[in-house]
């Protein structure tokens, strides 16, 4: 009995689920089952997904009631064996489709055994440090800001509900998202590298301070603090999945101004300027983000 209401639910929820989908791809409605964030639509079909591939690049979904199937362009490698969970399709501000497919993947156990501890400095500019000594920067975006800004400008200029003004409008979302998968791939690239190439038992880094972040109007230290967050964010899965512990410090935890040879507080390094400096008390010549991925190693042992 159970089975038959349930059954029948779900019918009518495929026969709900085939209007609004078709209207999705005919453009003809507002999106279903929309966020509320503006020109971003996502819509799930929850089950009976199939997909079959033409090859490693191309392939075909098929969702319930809509025979035709909608071809897509695959942009990972796919595991062997999976059974699909579901499919979210998406529209993106720029008016491109995505389809992400949610896979159940068997279980492979991994153990990580290791001792070793890396700490990572997230810097004031674009560069984060390891306490192997590694630095890496993020690509230069500066060259982006000129256009951007002339964009934005363009766009404020235009009329409300305008035809040029929705023109302008993807113009400058494509050109925003441009930009931002350039950090992506940058975060994803980096972030990989840490996991993999080091073996790593545990991460420390930095407890970004959000409240105080907020309380800083300036647009520029908003994007820096964002970026490190996205970072850290990617930084936590990818480190899950290879058993690897993330450890967020104290807030309060001063890695920059404490020598990691002597443990002596340096308070004059506050000033972020100093970029080497001498430890007063045991002499060592202290790098500045070395030193700070240093003693977040150094916090969790
Ligand atoms: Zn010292």
């Amino acid at each position: 009995m159970c089975n038959k209401v349930n059954s029948q639910t779900l019918q009518q929820s495929l026969k709900d689920l085939e209007r609004t989908f078709k209207n999705f791809f005919k453009k003809q409605a507002k999106y279903p089952n929309s966020k509320k964030k503006k020109n971003r639509q996502t819509f799930r079909v929850p089950q009976h997904i199939q997909l079959y591939m033409n090859n490693i690049k191309y392939g075909y979904i098929f969702v319930p009631k809509f025979k035709e199937g909608i071809k897509v362009r695959i942009h990972r490698t796919l595991p062997d064996t999976f059974k699909i969970k579901n499919v979210t399709f998406e529209k993106t501000t720029t008016n491109k489709y995505y389809a992400s497919i949610v896979m159940e993947v068997p279980d492979v156990q991994i153990t990580n055994t290791s001792n070793y501890i890396l700490g990572i400095d997230l810097g004031v500019k674009d560069t984060i440090t390891l306490s192997n000594g590694e630095k890496y920067s993020m690509p230069n975006l500066k060259k982006y800001e000129k256009r951007l800004k002339r964009l934005y400008r363009q766009l404020s200029k235009k009329q409300k509900g305008s035809k040029n003004r929705e023109k302008s409008r993807i113009k400058l979302a494509k050109y925003i998202e441009k930009i931002n998968n350039i950090k992506k791939d940058w975060i994803h690239k980096i972030t990989h590298k840490i996991v993999s190439e080091n073996q790593v038992g545990k991460i420390v880094v930095e407890n970004l301070n959000i409240k105080g972040m907020l309380k800083n109007k300036k647009l520029s230290k908003y994007i820096h603090w964002q970026s490190w967050n996205k970072f850290i964010t990617i930084l936590e899965y990818k480190a899950k999945r290879q058993e690897i512990e993330l450890i967020k410090t104290d807030r309060f935890y001063a890695s920059s101004q404490i020598c990691h040879i002597c443990g002596h507080k340096n308070e004059k390094v506050k000033n972020l300027n100093i970029r080497k400096w001498v430890c007063p008390k045991c002499g060592t010549e202290n790098d500045r983000d070395i030193n700070a991925a240093i003693n977040l190693a150094n916090y969790a042992f």
